[in-house]
């Protein structure tokens, strides 16, 4: 056994179908806190208002945009201070939870995530801004939800081809956890065999257990093991190009994951995920500035551009 350092993260977590409904309140309260900003989107409004309906929201902010542009960073953060919030509740995918997040690094009070997707950010202390076509990241403990929700029924609703992408979003979490210390890569590769399995039955609607479980695994596994290549690549293409997060992830993981190609290609093409950056909405002017930017990831680059499949 070689030696190792490990740092785990996370609050607590309550996983199972319907823990929404019948513990967010309970598990709230026993946060003590007073004022809550709840965090969305204008489309899960409606599911957001109605699954804190007990609780004590002082306002509630919908202009969650997916890679927390600047603005809406500054637009939530005055929210929250002209409530005097005390708590930030995100109901949503990773675009909520990273909104909560770009408000807790001012203002350091604790995040309750209820997410919607399987992007995992909930789990980590990964935060994210965008400015000036540029995406920054960083680690913070202070970003850390608090409290996590999983609830597989809230992700029933979610598109196949959003399931897809968000799936392979969160397998590029358990293959990233697969490199750390051996308790996280042992996390890592539970991840990988839940969501192997349990993706193809939430694309086709039949169960979304597994795919939130696996997702909740990655996302663990990611937290611990922080961002690598992959991810730094997925993030640079995302801030400069606006290319979404998640199709970005499912198109380049199969490129980035050395050894696991085949594999991930056939699991990507049966839950029916984009396979080239093309089809994702990269232009041909992009890939000539990425490949000028980013040189040493030329190769990868030109070949998933278009979805050309290493031999
Ligand atoms: P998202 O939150 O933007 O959601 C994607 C789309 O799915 C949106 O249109 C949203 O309205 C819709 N949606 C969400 N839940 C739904 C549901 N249940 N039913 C129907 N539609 C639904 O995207 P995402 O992929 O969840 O998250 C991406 C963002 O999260 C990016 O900014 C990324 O950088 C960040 N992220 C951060 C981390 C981290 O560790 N910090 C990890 C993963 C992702």
């Amino acid at each position: 056994m070689e030696s190792f350092t490990r740092t785990s993260f996370g609050g607590h977590v309550v996983f199972g179908p319907g823990t929404a409904r019948t513990e967010l309140t309970d598990e709230v309260a026993a946060l003590r806190v007073s004022k809550v900003l709840l965090l969305t989107t204008e489309r899960a409004e409606p599911l957001a208002r109605e699954l804190t309906a007990k609780l004590p929201v002082a306002d509630v902010f919908t202009g969650v945009r997916e890679h927390v542009p600047a603005a809406v960073a500054c637009a939530a953060l005055d929210a929250a201070t002209m409530a005097h919030v005390d708590c930030l509740l995100s109901v949503g995918g990773g675009s909520s939870v990273g909104t909560a997040k770009a408000v807790a690094l001012s203002m350091r009070v604790p995040i309750v995530a209820v997410p919607t997707t399987y992007a995992g950010s909930e789990m980590t202390p990964v935060w994210g801004r965008t400015e000036n076509d540029t995406k920054r990241t960083g680690r913070s403990p202070d970003v850390v939800p608090r409290l996590v929700i999983y609830d597989p029924e809230l992700t029933v609703g979610l598109p196949p081809a959003i399931t897809a992408v968000s799936g392979m979003n969160a397998l590029a979490h358990a293959v990233r956890g697969l490199a750390a210390d051996p308790l996280t890569a042992l996390v890592g590769r539970e991840a990988v065999r839940v969501l192997k399995a349990g993706l193809p039955k939430a694309v086709a609607e039949q169960d979304r257990v597994e795919a939130l479980y696996g997702a909740y695994l990655a996302a663990s596994a990611f937290a611990v093991a922080g961002s690598g290549p992959h991810h730094k690549l997925c993030h640079s293409l995302g801030g400069v190009y606006g290319l979404p997060h998640a199709p970005t992830h499912a198109v380049l993981l199969p490129y980035t994951a050395i050894g696991a190609t085949d594999g991930l290609r056939k699991l990507a093409e049966r839950i029916g995920a984009p396979t080239s950056l093309h089809a994702i909405g990269m232009r041909d002017e992009d890939l000539a500035d990425a490949v000028d930017r980013l040189p040493e990831a030329a190769d990868v680059l030109v070949a998933a551009y278009e979805g050309k499949w290493p031999a």
